[in-house]
């Protein structure tokens, strides 16, 4: 009888322990990649590891912007391109340096091109230990703005200044007026700015200013659905306001720690194995206090 009572309770436990992990199984599992058309023949990517991506089909070859997270994730999105056009990927466009948007490479065409701004290419060089990898490092680099033909196609690149990182990218189609802005844009949360590859945000001001200007109405971004200019121009108010606050707490004589206080905020441990990351909040104060 023992036996009896000790098998069934081995057996409720194995399956509520079977059943629990296959549920973590299913939310680690990330959407399958999958493309649609935002406009004419550009197409955002979402699902799979890593940021969303796009591209454009051209008369004679696919344009990439960023390239997923994980070599898998970048073969499902080629199959999706496959799908819709023959047409051979030549040049995949990088955002920033993050590897969500670049560790994908590895799943290319050993013959892509790719072209990033030049500090992407600095902060990608750092970052690629993987032989594999590094054969994928950018090998048309610019650092202000670039304009490529498609045949009659133009497509626009800009960089205007540093702000989530110091290599951000702004892919513009001028004639269905998309932009692809990468993680200029976070909504529903603070914006990134990345210290430790000298983002700002004051320049994320800036170049969601200048990105605003280009006239664009549609705007694909890594981590969220399709925005549009109103989007930008919240983004733009409340940083600015939260950055004045911060500049008349400052100049009141608050601490980094009262200021933190006054915005209710905590600190959270950083990831294991990762190096601290300061919030928006201290990213300000200490921008605001450096320049003294
Ligand atoms: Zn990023």
């Amino acid at each position: 009888m023992k036996n009896a009572i000790r098998f069934f309770f081995l057996t409720v436990f194995i399956l509520i322990f079977s059943l629990s992990s296959s549920i973590t199984a299913q939310q680690q599992e990330p959407a399958p990649v999958k493309a649609s058309q935002v406009k004419g023949n550009i197409y955002e990517v979402e699902g799979g590891r890593g940021a969303n991506a796009g591209f454009f089909i051209g008369e004679n070859e696919v344009l990439v912007i960023d390239a997923k997270m994980t070599e898998e994730s970048a073969k499902h999105m080629i199959a999706e391109i496959k799908k819709l056009t023959s047409n051979p990927i030549k040049h995949v466009i990088l955002t920033h340096s993050d590897g969500d948007h670049v560790n994908g490479l590895a799943g290319f065409p050993a013959n892509v091109i790719i072209a990033a701004h030049h500090q992407t290419a600095k902060d990608m060089d750092n970052a690629f230990k993987d032989a594999k990898l590094r054969s994928y490092l950018p090998g048309f680099t610019f650092s202000k703005k670039m304009k490529i033909h498609f045949g009659d196609k133009i497509v626009k690149l800009f960089h205007f200044g540093p702000a989530h990182t110091s290599g951000d990218v702004v892919v513009y189609f001028p004639d269905e007026k998309v932009a692809f802005i990468g993680d200029l844009l976070f909504l529903g949360r603070d914006p990134l700015i990345h210290r430790h590859k000298n983002g700002n945000s004051f320049g994320l001001v800036k170049t969601l200013k200048s990105i605003l200007k280009l006239g664009a109405d549609t705007f694909i971004h890594g981590h969220g659905s399709i925005a549009g200019p109103s989007d930008l121009e919240g983004v733009i108010k409340s940083l600015e306001e939260k950055q004045t606050k911060i500049k008349a707490l400052i100049k009141e004589g608050k601490s980094l720690e009262e200021i933190k206080n006054i915005f209710n905020i905590e600190d959270r441990p950083p990831r294991p194995g990762r190096s601290r990351r300061p919030g928006l909040v201290e990213t300000i104060y200490l921008e605001l206090t450096e320049k003294k």
